[in-house]
């Protein structure tokens, strides 16, 4: 099996370290962890079998799986596996159930849909139109989602308010639009804070964020950034958009 990605649409810089490159103790950081801490004792207290973290594997997403097994909370860990991810992605699943005992769910699309999909479209339909593309997140992750969060009250995402412009509000606890809270226990932390993190807790991480690809989604989607792009630039980056795929989209 492939375990590596190419990464065939940007030249790929010389990898570096996540940890070297961005992490930063803070003097605010003891206290944003026990609060984020404390966000997740009470949502569990709260949403008991209710609840469930959505995780996209991503370093946000790791720290929060962190938090949550080093305390033992009885909160369910998902996923989505949209059938493009990386081998790198999918490599951290038995990751996270070695290191943590926990089982990750894994949400998948259904093949009927992708195979009708991709035999009208095509492989590569979501460089073809926002329209298609939003399609293809429509199969690929947002119908599997809704399998996900079925019978939830309430998930929990790793959304981060300096991530960008469009998730500058991003709140603790919202309502996600269809009646669920979405909770977004570090909704506060900076990059810096976040690698801090996995470095003190010897966080399981992606090691594509070693390669310049701070937002890591489906392969085809996602390119490694140039120092000074946004932090969201690597996604979609041949749209003038967003940069959402509709898991969080407000619009
Ligand atoms: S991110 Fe790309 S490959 Fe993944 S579901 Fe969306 S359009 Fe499809």
């Amino acid at each position: 099996m492939t375990t590596v990605s190419t990464l065939p649409w940007a030249a790929a810089p010389a990898a570096g370290n996540a940890i070297g490159l961005y992490a930063k103790w803070t003097p605010a950081l003891d206290a944003k962890i026990e609060a984020a801490l404390q966000r997740l004792r009470e949502v569990s207290i709260a949403h008991g079998d209710g609840l469930v973290q959505s995780s996209s594997l991503g370093a946000e997403d790791m720290v929060i799986t962190d938090l949550i097994a080093r305390t033992q909370l009885p909160i369910a860990i998902s996923t989505l596996d949209t059938g493009k991810l990386h081998p790198e992605t999918l490599a951290l699943l038995p990751r996270i159930e070695e290191r943590y005992g926990r089982t990750v769910e894994v949400f998948k699309p259904r093949f009927d849909a992708v195979v009708e999909f991709v035999a009208r479209e095509g492989e590569d339909a979501m460089y073809k139109s926002i329209e298609l593309r939003k399609a293809c997140c429509g199969i690929r992750k947002m119908e599997p989602l809704g399998r996900m969060l079925a019978g939830r009250s309430a998930w929990i995402t790793g959304l981060r308010r300096e991530q960008s412009g469009a998730r500058s509000d991003v709140a603790f606890d919202e309502d996600d639009g269809n009646g669920r809270r979405k909770i977004s226990p570090i909704a506060d932390w900076t990059w810096a804070e976040v690698w801090a993190y996995v470095q003190k807790y010897d966080v399981p991480y992606n090691p594509l964020h070693d390669q310049f690809m701070p937002s890591i989604g489906c392969a085809p989607c996602t390119r490694a950034i140039a120092v000074g792009e946004d932090f969201r630039a690597g996604r979609w980056w041949w749209e003038e958009s967003s940069k959402e795929c509709g898991l969080h989209a407000k619009d």
